[in-house]
């Protein structure tokens, strides 16, 4: 393997100063010379989710004595109302294309009914069951619960919603981000991701505010379900961040699929009518009529009210907690995971966090995390996915590069009668033949990225590509065919 000069992503926080790691501290609970534990507890964690379970069983296995709080339910955003419940979701939805295209297969299919509340029961359901896991994993390990909301009052010390005090010689604030309503007049009559696994029916005509992530894989589900489908976002654009070709060619497909979009529209105001329905009027538009209006502006880090000032942490501009590679805040004592840093808002990232804080601080194991080369995706419908730089970022970053491209036609879409076509993109560092990025959109995207990201992140060469031989006939096989 040539040793190809490493690109940076743009999604790399950039630590200014390169700190020694942090040492173990000496179990305050376990030391033979003290009568008495100097702390209550080695480990207090705030917030259940990805991150803080992690860290808690993790540093539990090391030893420590730990306690997490959450003022929710044990899981957090991805287990609870985020990536798991959404893809069972996206799962469901999908089956409108399935048994659509069945009839091409040959199989005869009765009248089409679907029952929204069966699949928002079993999805819940399904909730229940990993929130028991995961309380479980905690319970295993000896860690200590408590279902209420926790603040920090000092560095060593942390206040429950019920009034009792604890110390503990280690704090890490684990508590996520939360959804950001931007200010607009009838805001209260939106819902955010945050409510919709709970709609009571299937509301016909949906408007999603925003065009990231939440809103696109939710316009999908929606519309698969035969809701009508209206984004609206405040600039031109989907997607920002991802590769633009791909992002022309889901807006090309989901407009083809029914759904509407309304660019450079910021909301005014949203009214209830009488009849339950809502008035949505956007700038300098007409007003229209929805059931539901959704917002997916972004997520903004959980932090109000947490007593950060006390022990004199500096929030970022988002509301995020400072940290340096290791996860240390300004104050020694207190650490910080996941989504509350604002590095990378991803479920993979916040648990590599939790586990090298845990191996840090109570494995004798310092390690920091490396962001480069993480692959992500979109469960849209159609998905993308992609990992590296984008042509654009690579063209700022390299100068020099060579992009390859595959515009197919997927077989099965072939077969059934679908002109939808897949796009797969590789960028390559002219100078090293080195792959820096890899962006794809189509069925099953997001499974064959995954394994295919081992090889962009392990640095292999368009060569190295080509000279896999091809499996086919699969959608894969793109990628060691791409001219
Ligand atoms: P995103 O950051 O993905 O998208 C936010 C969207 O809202 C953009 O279209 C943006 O517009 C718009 N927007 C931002 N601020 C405002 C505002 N004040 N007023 C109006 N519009 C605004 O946020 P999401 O909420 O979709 O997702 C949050 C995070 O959750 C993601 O960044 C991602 O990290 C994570 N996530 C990951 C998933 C996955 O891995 N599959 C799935 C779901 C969430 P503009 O075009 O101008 O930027």
């Amino acid at each position: 393997m040539p040793a190809a000069k490493k690109p940076k992503v743009a999604q790399k926080p950039a630590p200014d100063r390169k700190p020694a790691p942090p040492t173990k501290p000496a179990s305050s609970s376990k030391s033979p010379a003290a009568k008495k534990p100097a702390f209550d507890y080695d480990l207090f964690v705030i917030g259940a989710g990805s991150g803080g379970v992690r860290a808690s069983r993790v540093s539990a296995a090391h030893g420590a004595k730990v306690a997490v709080a959450e003022e929710f339910r044990i899981g957090g955003t991805c287990v609870i109302r985020g990536c798991v419940p959404k893809k069972l979701l996206v799962y469901g939805s999908h089956f409108a294309e399935e048994l659509q295209d069945a009839a091409h297969y040959g199989w005869t299919i009765g009248k089409l009914s679907f029952d929204w509340n069966v699949l928002r029961d079993t999805v819940l359901g399904d909730v229940d069951r990993l929130n028991a896991a995961y309380t479980t994993t905690l319970e295993s390990h000896g860690v200590e619960r408590f279902l209420e909301r926790a603040t920090i009052t000092g560095p060593n010390s942390v206040k429950l919603a019920s009034g009792k005090t604890y110390t503990a010689k280690t704090i890490l604030v684990a508590t996520g981000a939360w959804p950001v309503i931007p200010e607009f007049k009838g805001a209260q009559h939106c819902i955010t991701s945050n409510e919709v696994f709970h709609l009571p029916s299937l509301p016909k005509r949906v408007v999603i505010a925003g065009a990231g992530y939440i809103a696109l894989e939710f316009a999908g589900i929606f519309n698969a379900l035969g809701c009508h489908v209206t984004v609206v976002n405040r600039s031109d654009a989907i997607l920002r961040g991802y590769d633009e070709s791909l992002r022309d060619r889901l807006l090309q497909i989901t407009m083809a699929r029914g759904i509407e979009y309304k660019f450079n529209c910021p909301f005014d105001s949203v009214a209830k009518n009488e009849d339950g329905t809502f008035q949505v009027t956007l700038a300098g538009h007409d007003p229209f009529c929805a059931d539901l209006v959704m917002v997916a502006t972004g997520r903004k880090p959980n932090t109000d009210g947490l007593g950060l000032d006390k022990v004199g942490i500096k929030l970022g501009l988002k509301g995020e907690i400072p940290v340096d590679e290791f996860s240390r805040t300004s104050c020694k004592s207190i650490y910080a995971v996941g989504d509350v840093t604002d590095r990378v808002q991803l479920t993979p990232i916040a648990i590599r966090e939790g586990q090298a804080f845990a191996d840090t601080v109570f494995g004798d194991n310092p390690r920091s995390i490396d962001y480069d080369f993480i692959p992500s995706a979109v469960f849209s419908q159609p998905p993308l996915a992609g990992v590296g730089l984008t042509e654009g970022q690579a063209r700022e970053t390299l100068g020099s590069i060579k992009v390859f491209s595959s515009d197919f036609r997927p077989m099965k879409n072939v077969f059934a009668g679908r002109h939808e076509r897949g796009l797969y993109k590789m960028i390559v560092d002219a100078a090293t033949d080195r792959v820096v990025g890899l962006h794809m959109i189509g069925p099953e995207a997001p499974e064959i990225l995954q394994a295919a990201a081992i090889a962009v992140r392990a640095g292999l060469t368009k060569a190295d590509f080509d000279a896999t031989v091809a499996l086919h006939p699969s959608m894969a096989e793109e990628l060691v065919l791409m001219r």
